[in-house]
């Protein structure tokens, strides 16, 4: 591990001015301090923001919720009134790494991680992601990869609570050039499409402050297969949320993680369920949407059955 500066910052301003040019926002350390060590990033100064109190909280509202970047992955999973109106979140959060990492691990660096490419996280590598010149995986072992991706780089957004968020329409609002921004989920991942050197849009320096998730979706879930019951990434992910009237889904969102650089959403799959019963063949005309143009790699294309199982299921949990 190569030497850095420590500071901590006590206020959003001052962690931003803290941050200087070449410095990182530390929260739980799980993601950051890993590359540290393997060489991956490298760090001129580490900014300590846990003790920022303003993004410590949760706010429970009437028509949305707030969500700190601070609050930590476990206090999501145990908090007993979230569970009751987001539980796709809850189970989101429940299924994160285990539970020392659910402990100390943010909302904002789960959102913020990077890529778990093994390629990526080789320190000898210097692929596509890091600037090199090839993506390793389109060749190598692409067990783990992306079905869909606008770029080269096939490495898949595998947070867990991005994808929950994606399809409960929630907001990130971050600090940029000394204001607040918002963005849509999709607005939060989008660069990593197009850019092969991306893991998310968040620019150097900018902040997350929290995310807002609006209440009008009374039903979640969140669904996921492994290889491992814990300490482990998904496979594949689905999160659904939406409002049940007389067994029929209005207001859907489906997204998917593990299967693309951005949380997976199709628009079309959306407007289809819109009136439906929420019923088996339902559910399988929305998976045939959501699948719709998937490109498996010589080791991925069980992801797709995979993916399918996960939708269908995700979609008929909502009305359990
Ligand atoms: C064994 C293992 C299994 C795991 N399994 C899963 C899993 O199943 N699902 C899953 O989703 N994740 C999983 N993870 C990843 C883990 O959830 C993340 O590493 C963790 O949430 C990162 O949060 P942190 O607070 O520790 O972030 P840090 O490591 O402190 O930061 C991560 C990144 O985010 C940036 N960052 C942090 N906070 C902010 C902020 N507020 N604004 C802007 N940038 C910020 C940092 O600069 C850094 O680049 C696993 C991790 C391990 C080690
Ligand atoms: S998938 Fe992306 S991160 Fe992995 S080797 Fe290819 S370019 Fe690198």
């Amino acid at each position: 591990m190569r030497p850095f500066e420590y500071v901590t910052a006590t206020s959003i301003e001052t962690a931003r001015q803290l941050l200087g040019a070449n410095g990182h926002y530390l929260a739980g350390g799980n993601d950051l301090l890993g590359r540290l060590k393997d060489d991956i990033t490298e760090a001129v100064r580490l900014v300590n923001i846990k003790g920022i109190g303003a993004l410590r909280h949760i706010e429970p509202g009437p028509d949305r919720w707030q969500i700190g970047a601070l609050v930590t992955i476990a206090e999501i999973e145990d908090h007993a009134e979230l569970r009751k109106i987001f539980p796709g979140l809850q189970q989101a959060a429940a299924e994160v790494g285990s539970q020392q990492i659910r402990n100390v691990a943010t909302l904002g660096g789960n959102l913020a991680q990077h890529s778990r490419c093994w390629y990526y996280r080789h320190r000898d590598i210097q692929c596509l992601k890091k600037r090199g010149r090839i993506c390793y995986a389109l060749e190598g072992d692409n067990r783990y990869h992306a079905l869909f991706t606008g770029n080269v780089c096939i490495s898949p957004v595998v947070s867990n609570l991005a994808i929950a968020l994606t399809a409960l329409d929630a907001t990130a609002v971050i600090w940029r050039d000394g204001q607040e921004r918002r963005l849509t989920m999709a607005e939060l991942y989008e660069l990593a499409w197009d850019n092969p050197t991306a893991h998310h849009s968040l620019r150097p320096g900018d902040l997350l402050l929290r995310v807002e998730i609006p209440t009008k979706r009374p039903r979640s879930a969140y669904l996921q297969v492994s290889e491992k019951h814990s300490f482990d990434w998904a496979l594949v992910s689905c999160a659904a949320a939406a409002r049940l009237e007389n067994g029929r889904i209005y207001d859907a969102r489906v997204a998917l993680g593990c299967i693309s650089p951005v949380p997976h959403q199709v628009a079309a799959a959306n407007q289809f369920l819109e009136g439906k019963p929420l019923e088996r063949d339902v559910a399988e005309k929305a998976a045939d949407l959501l699948l719709t143009g998937a490109e498996p790699h010589e080791h991925n294309a069980y992801k797709i059955p995979m993916a399918r199982a996960l939708i269908r299921r995700t979609l008929l949990q909502l009305g359990t």
